[in-house]
């Protein structure tokens, strides 16, 4: 089955021209219609606002981009919160959802303003610690262990997730903070990954309205806004039905409707933490075939390798490859395509039916915009691709340029016997 790429084969010969193979291409037109497509799914909500997950694509021309859409930053970390401070993404428009969080990086998500989600009870006390002070603002991230089902089947298991507060945690921490001064509480909940059906969210948003309305009539505690966080997914595979964000968000609205109105709390906002789904179909790594390999099967060598896209090595995860210029020849060749680390696991895909590949072929592997570049690692020195953004004109602009061995070693400059010799 076919899956469209977002570039011609006319554009991708005038961009190698310019820049190498291999880099990571991001389509701004693609970018910009779904983030369009999340505000307008979310609009009957007033407080609504989705906080992209940074880890997803590290990249700040593309956070400036979803900013302009009204997208905020979800941080876990203190380069992530530097990051968003660079775009000029600070205070509430700032997620912090971290876990095991070092002290520094709860001073510096204070010092910005960012809203702190809370992973774990005795974080409430650690927190105060640090800070010397309760923020006024502040989340909790809930777990409800056990697995959790969804109708068409769907499931992760959160009882096996380190992430979280307990049920009874949750009601305690929450008790705990509202004494010592905060005023403003939040719910959060991520509990399945790449989610592949518009049932997700509002099946979890089902399970936190009904918390929030436990909370308030337990507690008194009015929950202010409840963080719907990731997991919705996207169609790596060509045959899989993408997810309609406008169904999502119309599903979360009927349970807003059904729960939180009655319960006298119709002026929750709903928060999104999406990493996958804004950026996911919006990148393709890029990747020349260099060799071809026939021993007991075959292989495709090409000029990209796990350093540059972790996600087939990791999970054994697909992606879909289009050979450029050969959409419509038929797929009669099996083939590996493989990278160029010395670990056999480096490989974009295992005995796939593709068209008869030649040298000089370029590759697109698709859906790398999300979790594609930013799990890139160097092992085998093997270094980091450039990044490209596929403007709206169609013409290409640099947005990270390719790691050097220079860049690679920089981290021995400060040892005199070596300063100057490694690039
Ligand atoms: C990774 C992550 C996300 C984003 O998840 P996606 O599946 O990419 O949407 C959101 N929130 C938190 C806390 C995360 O760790």
């Amino acid at each position: 089955m076919r899956k469209e790429t977002f570039v011609t084969k006319e554009q991708l010969d005038a961009i190698v021209q310019e820049y190498p193979t291999p880099f990571h291409l991001y389509d701004e037109k693609g970018i910009r219609a779904n983030a369009q497509a999340v505000k307008d799914a979310f609009a009957w909500n007033p407080g609504y606002k989705e906080y992209f997950a940074v880890k997803a694509t590290p990249n700040p021309f593309l956070i400036k981009i979803l900013h302009e859409y009204g997208c905020g930053c979800d941080c876990s970390s203190m380069a992530e919160l530097v990051l968003s401070d660079a775009c000029e993404i600070r205070g509430e428009d700032i997620m912090f959802s971290s876990n095991e969080t070092p002290a520094e990086e709860f001073v510096k998500a204070a010092e910005l303003g960012a809203i702190i989600n809370l992973d774990d009870f005795t974080h409430i006390d650690f927190l105060e610690q640090t800070l010397g002070y309760i923020p006024e603002t502040i989340s909790l991230r809930y777990n409800p262990g056990g697995v959790y089902e969804i109708s068409n089947g769907i499931m992760d298991n959160p009882g096996d997730a380190k992430y979280g507060l307990t049920k009874a945690q949750l009601f305690e921490g929450y008790k705990i903070l509202k004494e010592k001064g905060a005023k403003r509480f939040g719910l959060h909940s991520f509990l399945v990954s790449n989610t592949v059906t518009n049932d997700y969210y509002p099946a979890l948003a089902r399970t936190l309205f009904n918390l929030v309305v436990e909370i308030k009539e337990e507690l008194g505690i009015e929950i202010s806004f409840i963080n719907l966080s990731g997991g919705v997914g996207i169609a790596y595979k060509p045959d899989q039905v993408p997810n309609d964000i406008a169904a999502i968000g119309a599903g979360v609205h009927q349970v807003y409707d059904e729960i939180l109105v009655p319960a006298g709390l119709g002026d929750v906002a709903i928060y999104t933490e999406m990493g996958r789904f804004m950026m996911g179909p919006y990148g393709c790594l890029v990747t020349k075939a260099i060799h071809e390999k026939h021993t007991y099967k075959e292989y495709i060598g090409v000029d990209a390798c796990a350093a540059n896209l972790m996600r087939p090595a990791m999970y054994g995860a697909y992606h879909h490859i289009t050979v450029m210029g050969k959409e419509n020849e038929p797929c009669e060749h099996m083939y590996d395509v493989v990278g160029a680390l010395c670990e056999n696991n480096d490989k974009f895909a295992v005995d796939r039916m593709l068209p008869k590949i030649d040298k000089g072929d370029l590759l697109v592997i698709h859906d790398t915009g999300a979790h594609g570049f930013a799990m890139g690692y160097n092992y085998n020195g093997r270094l980091w691709s450039s990044e490209i953004l596929l403007q709206e004109d169609g013409t290409p602009k640099l947005i990270r340029r390719a790691q050097t061995i220079a860049d690679y070693y920089a981290t021995f400059d400060c040892f005199d016997e070596f300063k100057g010799k490694l690039q």
